[in-house]
């Protein structure tokens, strides 16, 4: 038994005491605060899940795969050098690990980077702010747009403004993601990421400046791939840092009274390079006795540009990565086919995902389960199944063999993550171990996506988790499915 939960030992010495003239030196008070809720590790009684359990506690394997693609690869943005990189890394790894059946299947995809990206507040407050382009945007012209600044509280309040009220305007629109444990302001948030541009463009503006889709409260813009509609002009979009976005917020509170002009010079050069290769990699651990039925665990192995994706997604290749491998080495011999995918280009619109769906239509029937760990790197409170009645019932049967690991069922449905969505709009029946995500959105395709910011012992639960769910879908005669 051991304990998971990070604690932080706060030592205070009671100066105002002593200065008060007790005297006699205080002792020093030590307050623990809990951070999360302890999550406590136990026994199991299944023999195999205890085999996997024991491994998985008490080794290193996803961390150890997630450092290695972080520190060897870095940053892995969809079709570029470092992705293909990436790929022949996968390659590689599977091979050494002991996996077969290593496979990796290339499709096209619309290349684009990053270049030179500055803002500056040029009235009435001069100052520069930290931005950076949002994936796919446009560039500015030459030496960049600067022009007058409209302000919108948020997405509803662009989209309430009339049509040719922005002309010869740059769009600013501000509100806030909220903080939640599974990612649920997520969605809100993101519209102005994904719409912003053409909603500010059928308006009339010239550009759009968004608060980053973030939860933190650092100077670090985030990314993310925004959409052009064809019909609309496209217009370039960039994310500031939170901090940056209050100070704007701040100025236009100023400016309500005196009616001063807002002004920003935005400069993108961001370059759309056309086709390009990007790809899936995966790879099996073969069943004994079903080998055509397969369990698939995915991850993506793309990440945005400015970190080393660490946390997006370089975690989850080395949770579904080390499970697998940590049933590699404990010598059970599952009885359906075990496939490992990870994902190209999941960041710039889940391309590898329906690329994967597509090639293999025609085995999708025998596909048992799928999932992906796609969320971090924070621990798994909770076992969640799909939508339908066999799938509920069939996870639920499993559910009581992951409470070793403090993870309880939980209500609702689930597509299995991003990737595993056009597998279960197909009909595949999936599974999701939810990570406690309260963190992911502090640092989530900012340049703080980095290995540091992962906890081991985190990492070893979700390792444990995904070996236990390997092998009991392998084991079980349930197919999930109304068959
Ligand atoms: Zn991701």
């Amino acid at each position: 038994m051991f304990h998971l939960s990070r604690r932080i030992f706060i030592t205070t010495s009671i100066m105002a005491l002593t200065m008060a003239g007790c005297g006699a030196d205080k002792p020093s008070v030590t307050t623990e605060v809990s951070l999360q809720p302890e999550v406590t590790i136990g026994e199991t009684a299944n023999l195999e899940v205890k085999i996997l359990a024991d491994i998985a506690l008490n080794g290193s394997h996803g961390y150890d795969i997630t450092r290695s693609l972080t520190t060897e690869i870095g940053p892995r943005l969809a079709g570029s050098p470092q992705e293909a990189k990436a790929r022949r890394w996968a390659s590689a790894k599977f091979e050494e690990l002991g996996f077969t059946h290593i496979r990796t299947e290339p499709f096209p995809i619309n290349g684009w980077m990053r270049g030179l990206e500055t803002a500056q507040i040029t009235k009435p407050y001069q100052q520069n702010l930290i931005i950076t382009a949002l994936g796919g945007s446009v560039a500015t012209p030459e030496g960049g747009t600067q022009a007058s600044v409209a302000y919108f509280e948020d997405y509803e309040a662009l989209i309430a403004a009339p049509m040719g009220s922005l002309d010869g305007k740059i769009a600013y629109i501000s509100g806030r993601m909220i903080k939640d444990r599974d990612g649920a302001g997520y969605g809100p948030a993101n519209q102005k990421r994904r719409n912003g541009a053409t909603e500010a463009a059928k308006r009339g503006a010239l550009a759009v400046l968004i608060r980053s889709v973030g939860t933190d409260s650092h100077r670090m813009p985030h990314t993310g791939q925004m959409r052009y509609d064809d019909t609309i002009k496209k217009i370039p979009i960039a994310a500031m840092s939170g901090p940056d976005a209050d100070q704007l917020d701040r100025i236009f509170t100023l400016v309500k009274d005196t009616g001063e002009d807002v002004e920003i010079k935005l400069r993108l050069n961001t370059r759309d390079l056309g086709e390009k290769t990007s790809g899936n990699v995966m790879a099996e651990i073969r069943g004994s006795e079903k080998p055509d039925e397969i369990i698939l665990i995915g991850a993506h192995l793309d990440s945005w540009d400015m970190g080393t994706g660490a946390i997006d997604d370089g975690a989850g290749v080395g949770i579904v990565m080390g499970a697998a491998q940590v049933l590699l080495e404990s010598g059970l011999k599952p009885k359906r086919t075990i496939r490992v995918v990870l994902y190209g280009s999941e960041e710039i619109g889940i391309v590898g995902a329906f690329a994967y769906a597509k090639k293999h239509a025609d085995e999708l029937s025998k596909h048992v389960i799928a999932t992906e760990s796609d969320f971090g790197a924070g621990k798994i409170y909770a076992i969640q199944s799909g939508k339908t009645l066999a799938n509920k019932a069939a996870v639920a049967a499993m559910a009581p063999e992951f409470r070793y690991l403090g993870i309880q069922p939980k209500e609702g449905d689930t597509n299995g993550g991003p990737d595993i969505g056009p597998l279960s709009a197909e009909g595949v029946p999936t599974v999701r171990l939810n990570q406690d995500g309260t963190d992911y959105f502090d640092l989530h395709h900012t340049p703080d996506d980095t290995f540091d910011k992962i906890d081991p012992k985190a990492m070893q639960q979700n390792v444990a988790a995904y070996a236990t769910l390997i092998w009991l879908a392998s084991e079980t005669d349930n197919n999930f499915r109304d068959e």
